[in-house]
């Protein structure tokens, strides 16, 4: 799903996380790019404009352009702001249990029956899904459940939801001719409470386009039930078209949240990702298919992560902004700059690398240092024992011999491969590591990242 969407917003992340600086220049054509990209996918263009402007002004900050991997700070905020135009995120807590997770989005807890009322166009997978959530309702959260069809114009769709409940092992209502929409309704509810069922799923007839006499079916029934939800199933297939009829609808009917439908043949997700900016209502679920385990729990935060496909990025950038205390590094990234990198300087970056789950992950963080994470995994790769053991060595020299590294003679390497239980190889190991970093650093101060990279032949 949504596979055009995110190779694009893919093309413009590439252009801006492989390169080291980035100015208000380069964002502001990012910001064109992404903007394309979404009106390309059938996003309503007021969401669109806000949207880019949310990021735009989060990502010419100072703290994006100044820190030292601005690519991936751009990725992060178009990544909370896609979260955020999705309808935000579940507390930590549910997000763990997809289960939790699909509890939360509907409101079971009024006294049974508890009347779901399901609305939308013919063809918007309303039937199927109101078997599908059944099965879900009966098999996971253990609820005794009734569909009741009031389709009275097409017996057809009475039958296939018939065939549906048989399917998922739900009750069924049966179907009396000559009934009003209105009076199965209630014949519904009368069997709910009747035959001690806890939701009652309520499927209204469907109609080609909106009209009148439509929505005042359903306000009827809406009024003479009292659902607890009340689902809008819309096809995402249509795109703004659903955004559309979601706002019709919920002009006439108090609303509770919206299913999206066929997500899984939708390659563009323009219904997807405005629905929720245009209607103020929240998806709760997310058609992914004909069959009746075709169903999702709406996760904005996993949404977001699937469109842009950039969860490690994404993920680093937290990670980061954890553990990385941003005066010290800045001061840090300072002292770089000038050539006057220390062993102390040292010893706190591969503290942070440690915790930042080695250098593996430190490398695809720095801008350009893909190739340099290659050319050392080529060579053994660094693992966080070595970078312990580096600490450990650093530890034991003292404060001026770390701030000074022109100290270190003989007797003084001696003095701390014992103190760190390391040979004296390995301390001058350590010191040679220092210096061609310090070198590097050096080059960087000068030509920015594009200088080093041209040292390197990069
Ligand atoms: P209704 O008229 O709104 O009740 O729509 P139906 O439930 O009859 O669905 C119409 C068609 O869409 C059926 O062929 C369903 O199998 C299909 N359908 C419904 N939901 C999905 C979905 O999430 N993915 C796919 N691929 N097909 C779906």
């Amino acid at each position: 799903m949504f596979e055009t969407l995110g190779d694009k917003l893919g093309n413009v992340f590439d252009n801006l996380t492989g390169r080291g600086a980035l100015s208000e220049k380069d964002v502001n054509t990012a910001m064109r790019e992404i903007r394309v990209a979404l009106l390309e996918a059938d996003v309503a263009l007021p969401v669109v404009k806000d949207f880019v402007e949310k990021v735009r002004r989060e990502a010419v900050g100072e703290k994006v352009i100044k820190s030292i991997k601005p690519g991936q700070m751009v990725v992060k905020i178009v990544n909370d702001a896609l979260i955020d135009m999705l309808g935000g995120t579940l507390s930590d807590e549910d997000a763990d249990k997809e289960e939790a997770a699909k509890a939360n989005l509907l409101n079971l807890q009024a006294r049974p029956p508890i009347a779901i009322l399901m609305a939308g166009l013919q063809g918007s997978g309303k039937t199927t899904t109101s078997g599908k959530l059944a099965l879900y309702l009966r098999k996971s959260l253990k609820k005794k459940v009734l569909l009741a069809s009031l389709d009275t114009n097409r017996p057809a769709a009475m039958e296939q939801l018939g065939m549906l409940a048989k399917q998922a092992d739900v009750g069924f209502l049966p179907i009396v001719q000559g009934q009003s929409a209105l009076d199965i309704a209630k014949r519904a509810m009368k069997e709910g409470a009747k035959g001690g069922y806890d939701v009652v799923f309520l499927d209204t007839a469907g109609r080609t386009t909106i009209n009148d006499e439509l929505m005042d079916e359903v306000e009827a029934i809406a009024k003479e039930t009292k659902p607890t939800e009340t689902l809008l199933v819309a096809d995402s297939l249509t795109g703004q078209d659903a955004v559309e009829t979601a706002k019709r609808f919920n002009e006439r009917l108090p609303l509770t949240g919206l299913v999206l439908t066929r997500i899984d043949g939708d390659g563009r997700g323009g219904a997807a990702l405005s629905m929720r900016a245009v209607t103020g209502l929240p998806i709760k679920f997310l058609g992914t298919g004909e069959k009746l385990d075709g169903l999702e729990a709406f996760d904005a935060e996993r949404l977001a992560g699937r469109i842009l496909g950039q969860g490690d990025i994404v993920s680093l950038v937290e990670k980061a902004s954890e553990f990385i205390n941003e005066k010290e590094a800045a001061a840090s990234a300072e002292k770089m700059r000038k050539g006057q990198f220390d062993l102390d300087d040292l010893a706190k970056q591969l503290g942070q690398m440690q915790k930042m789950g080695g250098m593996g992950g430190l490398m695809k963080m720095l801008p350009g240092m893909g190739k340099m994470k290659k050319q050392l995994d080529a060579a053994g790769g660094v693992d966080d024992q070595l970078l312990k053991q580096q600490q450990a060595i650093i530890y034991s020299m003292t404060m001026e011999e770390r701030r000074n590294p022109g100290l270190m003679k003989a007797s003084r390497k001696k003095r701390i491969a014992a103190g760190s239980g390391m040979s004296v190889q390995e301390v001058n190991k350590l010191l040679k590591m220092h210096r061609q970093m310090s070198d590097m650093m050096k080059k960087m101060g000068k030509g920015g990242m594009a200088g080093l990279m041209q040292q390197m032949g990069g």
